[in-house]
């Protein structure tokens, strides 16, 4: 399979910049990247761009947030929603990148996840987004639509990521969550995806046995 004609296409489809693409673009700041990403938890970018936004017009470093007054700290991130503990988390992370690492975020996949709450995901985007490493963070987009288009057939994101590595080619991986994750705002959304308006229709086989998997495993559970 031709991963690049088929990310090429796709590209050509879609319109502006999801948040942590356009944080790349208007300068690489890794810190930065890693703090919105943490904030990016279980809310939509339009939220984490706002906690940001906010958070970095006052608090810009690591020194300033590992020293900033906590109640503060969640009064500005307030619209990302989990405030109480993504303030504590912050603080917690800015506090080591200050003491451990001299102020400045790790470019290592293995450091970056030791960090407190940073998971696969984070430690990707940073890698991604803060550094240009070629690197595969696999958040509920890049998740979903890999099983939809059959190149995966796997029930976590963690074990996405594992397999999308091993069959997309390296020098692809940077592109794939910037333009998966607009792919799956735009069109091959979670509920009702636009197939009439997909450009790959042609060679998608639809499958929605992950997703199917998890709503049944979701009534199973209210049902208990
Ligand atoms: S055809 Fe539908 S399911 Fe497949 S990638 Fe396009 S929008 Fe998503």
């Amino acid at each position: 399979m031709d991963y690049k004609e088929i990310l090429d296409k796709i590209e050509k489809v879609l319109e502006g910049n999801a948040h942590l693409d356009d944080l790349a673009k208007r300068g690489r700041d890794p810190f930065k990247v890693l703090i919105s990403t943490i904030l990016s938890a279980r809310t939509k970018d339009a939220n984490t761009k706002a906690a940001t936004d906010k958070l970095f017009a006052k608090y810009n470093t690591p020194q300033l947030i590992a020293q900033g007054d906590i109640e503060e700290l969640e009064n500005l991130i307030r619209q990302s929603g989990f405030y109480r503990v993504k303030a504590a988390r912050i603080k917690d992370v800015s506090k080591i990148i200050l003491n451990d690492y001299n102020g400045k975020v790790p470019e290592d996949y293995e450091e970056l996840i030791a960090l407190p709450g940073v998971g696969s995901k984070t430690a990707n985007c940073v890698l991604v987004y803060g550094f240009n490493v070629p690197a595969i963070p696999v958040d509920t987009h890049v998740h979903r639509i890999s099983n939809r288009l059959g190149w995966v057939k796997t029930k976590k994101p963690e074990e996405t990521e594992k397999a999308l590595s091993k069959i997309i080619p390296k020098e692809q991986w940077i592109r794939i969550n910037r333009i998966f994750v607009k792919f799956g705002q735009q069109i091959c959304v979670p509920i009702n995806p636009k197939h009439q308006l997909c450009p790959i229709e042609d060679i998608c086989p639809k499958d929605f046995t992950m997703e199917n998997e998890m709503k049944k495993a979701r009534e199973r559970r209210k049902n208990q």
